[in-house]
């Protein structure tokens, strides 16, 4: 039989095997039911390459790397922490890591060195979604699954590209257009996603929640709204009607950029389907207001109570393939660990669990509040795994400025290419997907299994086992006892039992049959409408559009966007070498407007110099009539993207405002 495993890659989270000598999408998965993307089907490359890091390596005085081994390097942590503040620690984990090695990181960093600030580059991905579903249920909690698709009558794709970044679940939606799924998509740029879409709304930057205020408004207006619903499960609808009567409607239409035309053709579209979901990704999350545009398209469903039925709800799709994961062992600074806080109640239950008295009372330091504590000379040790924030965080120059006040950066990386690396003083070698195994949970809550399917390079580990060697080598030789990943998962199992009324209980389920198989945990959590809040109502929060982005001006009259091509994945480390993904589209771009790009007198595959406050690149154009005018986007794949980023973050999530910088473009 083919080992069965997981793709590594976005959180559709593909069933796939290995068969002889290639990699084939598994038939009786049921995410995926034998679809794969080139990206999935690629995997196998990103352990053969050149650019492994295999062996672990010290900084010297005179800047070179020397090769050390594994005892001295992990003494020499052991070493950093004993010496340093607690607080004055971080940890930077990845969604790329899986399950088990967020457990031990998590373990360690809270449970045992004292220090919240463990947070992951899932914070830059999908914290504003985490924190609208807790605010409006009371929990972290992603109410619909991918199969529901296949149960619904229109699906509202909010900032979503699913073409280029959930390639299969696209699949899925276009199969079930087929069936009479009608789709709209809500977007600045005509992707691939919105021309095969019914309905495209090529919507201005910045103006999600000024639209979608409308929508609710005329909902109010028309009748619409389930008061039924609402009057049973849902707070807040009497402060929300005052406040929605008083939106200028005009002037917020006038605002998102669409016409009256536009926006009656979605409204009919809305009343014409009974089954309603909701998706979205980094569009309405990675925003200065990623939170409010969250809560202004979850309050759709709940005015409607298109929500807790099948083929209803808003469904934030995650980027990463186990950025859910994270989310429920503990892996973002905001949270301790299986969704608990930092009240007493919840360190307490952790505390007696792990057997230990050291964890701090209050959330650590996000992803970006680590660079600014690193920039105010506050942190002394940073342990970044599996992840590349130099290239990945936003406004690169400050980043890189920050990051060499800290005295000792661990980077565990897999590969030998990071743009972190020239700011590392110590590199450890992982094991990448392929060469480990453990579990992994999907955008829609289905937990499986990456299984190895190869020997492991000589000098390589599993993430969770470097983080036990650190707590053992600390004294914790206990707590960090773990024979495999198996006996990880074990603890882990018995820990979700602390969760909230057990939402996220796994102590049950057998691990053998994740080997290939899906488990889809908190089935029905909602049942009867009864959410996790202190009353077990939803909450209906009033949110406008704050316009905190970066404004434009006449120096720079343009948004920069950035986002995925299809089969690239971030910064390319793992893709951008194999020919075969390099055909679909170039590393680097910059998309301009046909007119705009007329006005500038710019002509398609011209350099031009495209620049922020912050910084300037050069770039190819693309000159395309598939974006809006004053509306620019540069792939993610242009390695020095975040040298032209902002970094303004939503004031609830700390999640960047990737999407939305005031630019100028000129030719050279
Ligand atoms: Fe992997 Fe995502 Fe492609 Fe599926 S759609 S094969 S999970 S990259």
């Amino acid at each position: 039989m083919n080992i069965r495993s997981v793709c590594g890659y976005c959180g559709t989270g593909c069933g796939i095997e290995f068969d002889t000598d290639r990699l084939i999408g598994t038939i009786d998965y049921p995410i995926n039911e034998g679809m794969v993307c080139a990206k999935g089907v690629s995997e196998l490359h990103t352990i053969e390459t050149t650019d492994r890091l295999l062996r672990p390596h010290l900084r010297k005085e005179d800047g070179d790397f020397i090769p050390i081994d594994w005892d001295l390097s992990i003494s020499s942590i052991a070493h950093h922490i004993r010496f340093s503040d607690p607080k004055r620690i971080g940890i930077y984990l990845s969604g790329q890591m899986l399950s088990e090695d967020y457990y031990v990181a998590n373990k360690l960093g809270k449970g045992f060195i004292g220090t919240n600030n463990v947070d992951t580059n899932s914070r830059t991905c999908m914290a504003s979604a985490v924190v609208a579903y807790q605010k409006v249920f009371g929990i972290d909690y992603v109410p619909v699954q991918m199969q529901d698709i296949d149960h619904c009558d229109l699906l509202i794709l909010v900032g979503a590209n699913t073409a280029d970044a959930h390639v299969v679940f696209n699949n899925k939606i276009q199969r079930a257009k087929k069936s009479g799924l009608t789709t709209i998509v809500i977007d600045p740029r005509r992707t691939e996603t919105a021309q095969q879409a019914d309905l495209h709304l090529p919507i201005r930057p910045g103006t999600d929640i000024d639209f979608l205020s409308l929508v609710a408004r005329r909902i109010i207006d028309d009748d619409r709204a389930d008061v039924q619903y609402l009057e049973k499960h849902v707070n807040g609808y009497v402060q929300y009607l005052r406040k929605i009567k008083k939106i200028p409607k005009v002037k917020l239409l006038k605002r998102c950029g669409l016409t009256a035309a536009q926006f009656e053709a979605f409204m009919t579209l809305f009343y014409a389907n009974e089954n309603i979901i909701s998706a979205w990704t980094m569009g309405l999350n990675q925003s200065s207001q990623g939170v409010d545009k969250n809560l202004s398209l979850i309050n759709l469903h709940l005015l409607t109570g298109k929500i807790n039925k099948r083929g209803n709800g808003p469904f934030s799709l995650t980027g990463q393939p186990n950025a859910m994961g994270g989310r429920e062992v503990g892996g973002l600074s905001t949270t301790l660990a299986v969704h608990l806080g930092f009240d007493d109640e919840s360190i307490k239950k952790v505390s007696e669990f792990w057997q230990t008295d050291k964890i701090a009372d209050k959330a650590g330091l996000t992803a970006f509040e680590m660079i600014e504590a690193a920039e105010r000379g506050e942190l002394d040790l940073l342990i970044i795994c599996h992840t590349d924030p130099v290239y990945h965080l936003p406004n690169r120059k400050r980043v890189e400025a920050a990051l060499k006040k800290v005295p000792f950066i661990v980077e565990i990386n897999a590969y030998d290419n990071s743009e972190t690396k020239s700011f590392a003083h110590l590199r450890l070698p992982a094991a990448p997907w392929g060469e480990k195994e453990g579990t992994q949970t999907n955008m829609d809550r289905t937990i499986t299994r990456q299984e190895r399917l190869t020997r492991r390079a000589i000098d390589c580990k599993p993430d969770w086992e470097i983080f036990a060697m650190i707590g053992k080598k600390l004294g914790f030789q206990k707590a960090f006892d773990f024979e495999d990943a198996a006996a990880v998962f074990k603890e882990y199992q018995e820990m979700t039992r602390l969760s909230e009324r057990g939402h996220l209980d796994l102590s049950d389920l057998d691990q053998g049959s994740l080997r290939g198989g899906a488990y889809v945990w908190g089935k029905q959590l909602f049942e009867n409408d009864e959410y996790f809040t202190p009353d077990r109502r939803a909450n209906l929060i009033y949110v406008q559009n704050e316009r905190l982005s970066e404004a434009v001006s006449v120096t720079h009259p343009f948004i920069l966007m950035t986002g995925r091509t299809r089969d690239q994945w971030h910064s390319g480390t793992k893709t951008a070498f194999v020919d075969k993904l390099r055909k679909h589209r170039p590393l680097s771009f910059i998309e301009i407007n046909t007119n705009d790009a007329k006005e500038l007198k710019i002509s398609d595959g011209e350099r031009v110099k495209v620049s922020t406050k912050r910084g300037k690149l050069i770039l190819q154009a693309q000159v395309t009539d598939a974006i809006r005018e004053k509306t620019l986007f540069v792939p993610i794949t242009e390695r020095r993207i975040n040298y032209l980023t902002n970094d303004l973050l939503d004031p609830y999530s700390k999640q960047p405002d990737y999407n939305h910088n005031a630019a100028k473009v000129e030719r050279l």
